[in-house]
């Protein structure tokens, strides 16, 4: 028997309309360097919303078409992320820390035909102008030096608005609809496309304003302050969940330093903020030299990768709870969270809560996650002990990427393989004890090891080249080189001669921190870097395992 309920489509413009709708005199706030922030309530965001979809449509935007954003956390950039999936088109938020070669490479996978840039970051876009050709405008706001030479045409934000006379008749989209769309570093060759639906940015919207992942929800009584990037898969969703909620959002712009964020979460009494652990540790820091009494503020969620026990209890020390969080862009990216449940709370000491709030959590209410054994792929028990690949599905995971026929990423029952290596115990807590795929995350980014490899191995005096990432008490992890040496070479190269040799061909965050020049770099049984073990190798030999 079928059931015989409506199947409204979960569109993104069902959000936005019901959060200006609802709450017009709710408030989009946006840090200055200095001075007052700039406000506009939810009705004056709301109407440049509209606008700006209307200019996008007589730019040549259409329906499906990528409209692509170069912008720190503002609320030019909140106006692009409703006004270019309810039109229709698909919003492309692009990493502007990319190398050059990385930046052309994901414009030009996603045919961007529009970017609504920043002015700062013009000179950025300038360096790859000769590499995006499906690029017809680019739509510069803020402010910034003369546009450089060598665009596509440059158009003004505040123009383009102050010509669109008349809203955008929203068009009735179907929630299967692509509406945003972000790329992700692959562990080898260029960042795959991750495109999200309206449907999954709805749910997984809907999902945010639940007490499963912040506690005390998130409603119009809250002011959330997203340090995570809005270029990084949406922001983590908080965008829309605040939208749908009614939520005021504090946007940070580029001022991202303790004493500035500080600022703004005493003064636009923030409840709920979110980042990666490297924004944390500073701010704990600060806070530690010179408390700043923050009453409203109830959460701290943290993830991109994992928040040491000490960072938690820092925050302990000072009335702030911190919520642990783990998710990917391909899980949108919400997949676990680390909350006490009710009767674990009554039962257990703080301690011993702290050891399940450093872990990575529970499954976000839609998610599955288990474990395949890294050896035979069978799936192993969820005893706390056994450590496995983690596989998830859920309805906000992709099930593929953009131009890309690779099924590797994937099972042949259709679970996203997540490339971390997890145990999960019997209540359900999910700990990342290491890596599978040959990445190192620096500060929330990611670094290729074997980009770096390949570009080594290249160096005349390097035989082989092995790059793994070193526990780092601020960025997280940072790179170190393993590397052997040509037997003719009469003298290893240094640390120094390498970063030289790399500089050209990669970002400056990724050059290695430390060289490690060795005999021989340990194999695994099918003859691969054995690097479980060289990560091993860097551990101190005090420190404990890797905190889950
Ligand atoms: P994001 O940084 O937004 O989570 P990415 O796709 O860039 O998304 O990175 C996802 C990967 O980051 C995960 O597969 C995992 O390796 C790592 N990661 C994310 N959150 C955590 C966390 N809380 N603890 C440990 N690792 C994490």
């Amino acid at each position: 028997m079928q059931g015989l309920m409506m199947e409204v489509p979960l569109t993104l413009t069902h959000v936005f309309e019901r959060g200006v709708g609802l709450h017009p005199r709710q408030q989009v706030v946006t840090q200055r360097e200095t001075g007052p922030p700039r406000r506009a309530t939810f009705a004056e965001w709301g109407d440049r919303v509209r606008r700006l979809a209307r200019g996008l449509h007589e730019l040549g935007v259409e329906r499906g078409d990528r409209v692509a954003t170069l912008a720190w956390n503002n609320q030019e950039h909140l106006e692009c992320y409703f006004a270019v999936p309810c039109m229709g088109a698909v919003l492309h938020t692009v990493n502007f820390r990319l190398h050059p070669d990385q930046l052309a490479h994901v414009i030009a996978d996603a045919q961007d035909r529009v970017i609504v840039c920043q002015r700062s970051l013009l000179p950025t876009l300038a360096r790859v102008a000769d590499r995006v050709p499906s690029v017809r405008w680019i739509v510069a706001f803020g402010e910034g030096e003369p546009d450089p030479p060598g665009l596509p045409p440059v158009v003004d934000y505040e123009a383009v608005l102050a010509t669109a006379d008349r809203p955008l008749d929203w068009p009735a989209l179907d929630e299967r609809e692509a509406a945003g769309l972000c790329h992700t570093s692959a562990t080898t060759g260029d960042p795959k496309g991750v495109v999200y639906s309206h449907r999954s940015a709805y749910l997984h919207a809907l999902t945010l304003l639940t007490t499963a992942i912040l506690p005390g929800g998130l409603g119009d009584a809250d002011m959330l302050l997203p340090v995570v990037p809005m270029f990084h898969v949406n922001a983590w969703g908080q965008p829309h969940g605040c939208v749908f909620a009614g939520a005021g959002l504090a946007l940070p712009d580029r001022f991202l330093d303790a004493d500035h964020l500080l600022q703004l979460l005493a003064s636009e009494r923030v409840t709920i903020t979110a980042g990666v652990p490297s924004i944390w540790g500073p701010l704990l820091r600060r806070l530690d030299r010179e408390p700043v009494p923050l009453p409203h503020l109830r959460t701290i969620l943290c993830g991109g990768a994992t928040a040491p026990p000490s960072l938690i209890a820092g925050f302990d020390r000072h009335g702030l709870t911190m919520v642990h969080a783990w998710g990917m862009t391909e899980t949108s990216p919400l997949g676990t969270v680390a909350v006490v449940k009710h009767d674990l709370a009554e039962r257990l000491t703080a301690e011993e809560q702290l050891g399940l709030r450093a872990s990575q959590g529970l499954p976000a209410p839609g998610m599955e996650l288990r474990l395949a054994d890294l050896t035979t792929g069978a799936l192993c028990p969820h005893d706390g002990v056994h450590e496995g690949e983690l596989q998830v599905r859920g309805p906000w995971v992709c099930r593929g990427y953009l131009n890309n026929d690779d099924r590797t990423s994937f099972t042949v029952d259709g679970w996203l393989r997540t490339g971390d290596v997890a145990t999960i115990d019997s209540e359900g807590y999910m700990r990342i004890v290491d890596r599978t795929k040959d990445l190192v995350k620096s500060g929330g980014e990611w670094i290729s090891s074997v980009t770096l490899e390949g570009l080594l191995m290249g160096h005349p005096d390097v035989a082989e080249a092995a790059v793994v990432g070193r526990p780092d008490p601020h960025w997280g992890e940072r790179p170190v080189a393993f590397v052997t040496v040509r037997p003719e070479c009469p003298e290893a190269p240094t640390l120094e001669v390498l970063r030289a040799f790399l500089a050209p061909s990669v970002a400056r965050f990724w050059l290695p921190d430390a060289l490690m020049v060795v005999d021989a770099i340990p194999k695994t049984g099918v003859g691969k870097f054995d690097k479980r073990q060289l990560r091993r190798q860097l551990l101190p030999a005090t420190a404990p395992a890797p905190e889950g």
